[in-house]
């Protein structure tokens, strides 16, 4: 043997071995793997029956080992599984977060004493930070618990003095509870005392444009005058319901006439509508809610319903669209049937044409065969012709067919899709100011922070706050209120770069986002919005109305986490609130 071939022979059994270790290696890999899915696919149990399920599944193809196919189909369902189960911890996190709001707001508006309020103001807007970590449930629900034990079981104000629970829960307007911050009765803020709120105003003209901001006319019902003593809890069997009717009616009409209803439906929503139109009082109230929980159920129920219809339809648009491609099919193995006779057909005919040349003696005789033979040969391709494009007209008619069924298909999906992304976009706006809401808030917080990190630069966060807002509904009503909420949103929004982000935070809280910019230049685009809405021509009656926001901003830095800077930034605000109020603080 050559060196040159005992050299190639070495190499050969070289490469052969590390070839085998290799082998092992992977081997003993994709046993590590295998074991490692089985082991944690156990730990994940219990988590959700549709994943559970996949994963059961899993450990059954993992311990057979049919990983190609068996994985390959799985695995899709797994995803799809692991998705909705995500989608649905999602939205039991959210109505739990609503739940817990529901709790606290009452207990705020209840003018609780002052460490109180700011303890319950702390929790509310921790809520959402908290709740994503399951372990935290039974805290915040103790801490709940406290808190809204020592917010009922504080003493009542002075001058109040047969109070309860109701009685505080609908009283606020009344009562002299004590600003949370600074001290100053409630029930005689400066601007009340230069502008009594009228009892009997119409309801104002949202779209009234204005150069001045009229105020007037989103003022309470004319059973509750601000400054009257409502009878005590004990002396009326009815609580003073009627300072939130007003409110409480406008939120129930809305919210009847936002329900997309069946015709089957319309006719209670329109009953309903009309019965809250006309006043309700206390006694009326549960009775309405109960009828406007039944339209609800009925609302999505009718949502539903058109889900499913669509998917029955589809279903049997596809099974339409199955049975006409194996008609197609059939079709095509009757045509090569078809063919194939006719080449047998030919193939008998020319034999038989040969042969009768053969045994011809004469010309006239040979003549009279082959023309005889020829007619037949044309005959069956004739026939042939005939059925082949009778055939053909059958399969264009069908397939005429199906393009109609595919595009009324891909026309119902697109509606289905604008309806999906319409209610979506609805699901990311605050209803009263139009602004993005917090769970747009949270989508777009989540992306800039990535981006932030990705690529480095400015990133700047502030929490703007109304001041003494609980003052302006106090001394003007709700829905004034909600007016100046608007307008301030609207002032917000359009002095503010194509690039920033402003979302109402909940309540009277607004939240920006800056990109891009230095926190030198964020005080100074903040500085202005403070300066705009202290300018602003707010008017109750003719009379101006000074409204000031109060703001704090903190700056993106190396390490952070968003929940950190919106933290430094809300403790800005503090600061700010603590220093005076109408002013911006940087944290
Ligand atoms: P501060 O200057 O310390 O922020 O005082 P404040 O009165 O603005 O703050 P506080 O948190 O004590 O009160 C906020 C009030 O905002 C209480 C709540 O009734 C009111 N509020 C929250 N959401 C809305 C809303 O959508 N519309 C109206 N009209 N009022 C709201
Ligand atoms: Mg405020
Ligand atoms: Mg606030």
């Amino acid at each position: 043997m050559s060196v040159e071939t005992e050299r190639w022979k070495e190499k050969y059994l070289r490469l052969l071995e590390q070839q085998e270790q290799i082998e092992q290696r992977w081997e003993q890999r994709v046993d590590l793997l295998r074991r490692s899915l089985v082991r944690s696919s156990m730990a994940v149990e219990g988590a959700d029956p549709a994943v559970e399920n996949c994963l059961r599944q899993m450990r059954e193809v993992l311990r057979d080992g049919d990983f190609d196919d068996g994985l390959s189909t799985l695995v899709p369902r797994l995803e799809k599984a692991v998705l909705d189960s995500d989608r649905q911890r999602q939205e039991r996190t959210r109505h739990l977060i609503e739940a817990l709001h529901g709790l606290v707001n009452p207990l705020l508006a209840m003018s609780p004493p002052a460490d109180v309020r700011r303890r319950l103001k702390r929790f509310a807007r921790k809520l959402e930070q908290r709740i994503g970590r399951a372990r935290e449930l039974p805290a915040l629900l103790g801490e709940l618990g406290e808190l809204q034990r020592q917010a009922l079981g504080a003493p009542l104000v002075a001058d109040n003095p047969g109070g309860g629970f109701l009685r505080r829960l609908f009283a606020g307007r009344e009562s002299v509870a004590l600003d949370a911050e600074d001290s100053t009765p409630v029930s005689a803020p400066p601007v009340a005392a230069e502008v009594p709120p009228q009892a009997d105003q119409a309801q104002a003209d949202q779209s009234t444009p204005l150069s001045a901001y009229e105020l007037e006319g989103d003022v309470p019902s004319s059973d509750a005058p601000a400054g009257d003593c409502e009878p005590a809890l004990a002396d009326s069997p009815e609580p003073p319901y009627s300072q939130v009717a007003e409110r409480i009616e406008a939120a129930l009409r809305g919210l009847v006439g936002s329900l997309r209803l069946g015709e089957a439906q319309q006719a209670r929503a329109e009953a309903l509508h009309e019965r809250i139109r006309h006043g309700l009082n206390w006694y009326e109230l549960v009775p309405v809610l109960d009828d406007l929980a039944s339209l609800l159920l009925a609302a999505s129920d009718q949502d539903q319903r058109e889900f499913e219809s669509y998917l029955k339809t589809l279903s049997e648009r596809l099974v339409t669209m199955q049975q006409n491609l194996y008609a197609a099919h059939d079709g095509h193995a009757e045509a090569r049937r078809t063919a194939e006779a006719l080449d047998h057909e030919l193939r008998e005919q020319v034999d038989v044409l040969q042969s009768s040349m053969r045994e011809a003696t004469d010309l006239a005789s040979l003549k009279r065969v082959v023309e005889a033979r020829l007619d037949g040969l044309l005959h069956t391709v004739g026939e042939y012709q005939q059925q082949r494009s009778q055939h053909e007209q059958a399969l264009g008619a069908r397939l005429q067919e199906l393009v109609g069924r595919v595009g009324s298909l891909e026309q119902a999906a697109q509606g289905l899709r604008g309806h999906l992304e319409e209610q979506r976009q609805k699901a990311l706006l605050d209803g009263l100011t139009g602004l993005p809401n917090r769970t747009a808030w949270n989508e777009r917080l989540a992306l800039e922070a990535a981006r932030w990190e990705r690529y480095g630069g400015e990133l700047l966060l502030a929490v703007v706050d109304v001041d003494h807002f609980k003052r302006i509904n106090d001394s003007y009503g709700h829905l004034a209120g909600d007016r100046v909420l608007k307008i301030i949103g609207g002032e917000l929004r359009k002095r503010l770069r194509a690039t920033d982000f402003i979302a109402r935070f909940g309540g009277e809280e607004f939240v920006l986002l800056l990109p891009s910019t230095a926190p030198e230049a964020g005080l100074q685009v903040l500085e202005a919005l403070r300066s705009g809405i202290d300018v602003c021509p707010f008017h109750f009656k003719g009379e101006r109305v000074q409204i000031t926001v109060s703001a704090g901003m903190s700056a993106f830095a190396a390490g952070d986490t968003p929940e950190q800077v919106f933290e430094r930034a809300d403790l800005a605000l503090y600061r700010a609130k603590d220093a005076g109020r109408n002013r911006v603080e940087r944290g």
